[in-house]
This record gives structure tokens, sequence and C-alpha cells, in this order.
């Protein structure tokens, strides 16, 4: 059983590795208690970018896949992450929310995966909530069947990673199936609840053309995107996967040029979404 801690502000850059060691593996479907407790990285207290508004964000542990871009390997595992409880987190959101109400943001849960926790994270927003915060998630959508209705009504705005339409690479890039992340695209389509479309744009991973007009046709008619975001790789992560041992494949990846950005932006303004 791991111990209970307290969750200190951070940044998705710190490096957290071993702090619960006995904390169980993120594969299994977890007995939460009704997400009383769960793990957690680090929380950010003035993101601009997560989300309208100003924002606080929560890293939560645990995900299922294995993005070969990844900028924070230290979020896969549990045991990495600090183990908390529910109301520990909704405290320490309380001392920012009179602020975040005045500059129109709120909660983002990021990761990690939030639904690897899916008690513990719906237990949080549903506490956002009746500070009368906005909420969102940041979600690949890889466990969305696992969500159900009561966790949609918990959430304003879901920040969708879409990292490819193409399945082989999207499994080459992951190490998972694509066709999750598609079902609960049309899912939350379907109930109208706001998404922002997330894509990373890796030069040599994700950059073909057709990959991302893929992408551009399957989000297109959906009226509940809001935004599709191209987010070009970065190296930022890079000094994680060597400081934990890992197989990094991007040691020689660029970030991609001004005009790489620019045509994948085109191509999803062509198809008729609204990118930046
Ligand atoms: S889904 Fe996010 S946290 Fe998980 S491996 Fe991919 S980039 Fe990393």
């Amino acid at each position: 059983m791991s111990q209970v801690g307290t969750l200190e502000a951070g940044s998705r850059h710190d490096l957290r590795v071993g702090v619960s060691p006995d904390a169980p593996d993120e594969s299994q479907v977890l007995d939460e208690s009704e997400g009383a407790f769960g793990y957690a990285h680090s929380y950010e207290t003035a993101s601009r970018y997560d989300g309208p508004g100003l924002r606080v964000v929560l890293w939560l542990s645990g995900c299922l896949l294995r993005c070969s871009y990844c900028h924070n390997p230290d979020t896969w595992h549990l045991k990495d992450g600090t183990y908390v409880s529910a109301q520990h987190v909704i405290d320490r959101l309380g001392a920012f929310a009179a602020a975040l109400r005045a500059l129109d943001g709120g909660l983002t849960i990021s990761g990690g995966e939030p639904m690897v926790q899916l008690a513990f994270t719906r237990r949080i927003l549903a506490g956002a909530k009746r500070m009368g915060l906005h909420t969102a998630i940041q979600t690949s959508g890889y466990l969305g069947d696992r969500v159900d209705d009561r966790f949609l009504s918990c959430l304003d705005l879901v920040l969708l990673d879409i990292k490819s339409s193409d399945p082989e690479t999207y499994r080459v890039a992951t190490g998972r199936e694509l066709a999750p992340t598609l079902r609960f695209a049309e899912r939350l389509a379907a109930v109208g609840k706001p998404v922002w479309v997330r894509f990373t744009l890796v030069p040599g991973l994700t950059d073909d053309p057709a990959n991302v007009d893929g992408i551009a046709r399957f989000v297109a008619p959906m009226k509940n995107v809001e935004w599709v975001e191209v987010q070009p790789f970065h190296q930022l992560g890079a000094f994680k996967w060597k400081a934990m041992g890992l197989d990094y494949r991007h040691v020689n990846t660029s970030a991609p040029t001004p005009d790489l950005i620019n045509r994948v932006l085109e191509q999803f303004r062509a198809a008729g979404c609204r990118a930046r």
C-alpha cells in the first residue's frame, strides 16, 4: 500500500520517478474506492495553454500508450507518482479558485492519461465544478470506452490528442490502436461536448500530407470541435528519456520548420477546420 503524500506545485518538466514503489501497475483496472485516492505527478498554477483562460493543470500518473516522442515518460507509471487524496488536490485547487474564475480559467487534468484513474479524475473534476470552475481533460481517448455520462457531465471541454489518422502510423507512434480514439471523438461529437483536437507534428513520423488530411477530413464535419491545435515536436522531454534509461528514437529529430507548420495548418483550414 502506497504512503499518502502531499502534492507540491511544480512543472510538467520536473523529473519525478520512484515516488510510490508499491503502486499497482497502470494496466490493471484499478479498484479506486470511488476515486478517493490516486497518483499524481505535479501541478502547475498558471498555464495559458491548456484550455481557455488561466488554468491550473494537474498532471496525473498512468498511461497505456508509449508515444515515441512523449515529453513526460515519468508519467507513464503509477509508481512514479505521489499517492494523494482527491480532497487534498481539491483543497489545493481551492486556493486558486477565485483567481481562476476572475480570469475565465479553470482546471485541466492531463498526464499521463486521466482515464487510467477514472474515478479519481471524476472526483476532482466534480470538486472543481462545485467551485464554479471550467473543467477540461487532455486525453488520447484510448480509454474512452470507460467513460460514462456521469464523467462527461463533470467536463466542459476535452483536449483530444489525435496523433494520426493512419492505424499503422498510430501504432508505430504510440504502440496502441487508433480505433478507440476515433470512437471516442465520434461519441463526443454525438453529444455535442466541446473539443479542441490536438495534433503533434513530428517530422518524419506524423507529417505525411495524407496523414494530416485524414485527420482534417475526420474532424471537419464535427460541429463540437472548436479548434485544431498543431503542436510542434520539441526536445524538452529528451532529458527524461536519458535519465530513465529509455531508448529515445528522436535524438536526431528536428523541430518542424515554420514552413512545415504552415503547410499543416493550411491543410486543416482547407478542410474547413479552425486551426492554430
Ligand atoms: S499519451 Fe501522452 S503521456 Fe501517454 S505516452 Fe503519449 S504523449 Fe506520453
